[in-house]
């Protein structure tokens, strides 16, 4: 398990920049910057999804799928790192989210 911090509010599984999801995919097949690397798992909070996710209580710890092959934390596709950060606040969509924790091997 990973602790997941996550700084995008826009995203309706966001509460107190914590994520509600058990776990997330990160996307960055070809990623060598973190920039280049996204959260797969965003939704824009918009209308009523705001209420979509009630009663699900937000958790530090996640199972990070991820993509980003060429991240140090990354082995077989999965997220070894003890704590990531994922950021882009007031995004619209998955492509303005990033992991802001990857490291170039
Ligand atoms: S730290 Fe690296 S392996 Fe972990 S989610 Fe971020 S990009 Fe993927």
């Amino acid at each position: 398990m990973t602790k997941l911090n996550c700084t995008v509010t826009s995203c309706v599984h966001n509460s107190e920049k914590l994520c509600k999801l058990g776990g997330i995919k990160v996307e960055g097949t070809s990623a060598d910057v973190s920039d280049a690397t996204s959260c797969a798992s965003f939704k824009e909070r918009k209308g009523d999804s705001i209420t979509n996710e009630c009663g699900k209580k937000p958790s530090q710890n996640s199972v990070i799928e991820c993509m980003a092959h060429k991240c140090v934390y990354n082995e077989n596709q999965n997220c070894t790192a003890a704590h990531i950060d994922v950021a882009g606040d007031g995004a619209n969509s998955f492509r303005e989210t990033k992991c802001a924790t990857f490291t170039s091997k």
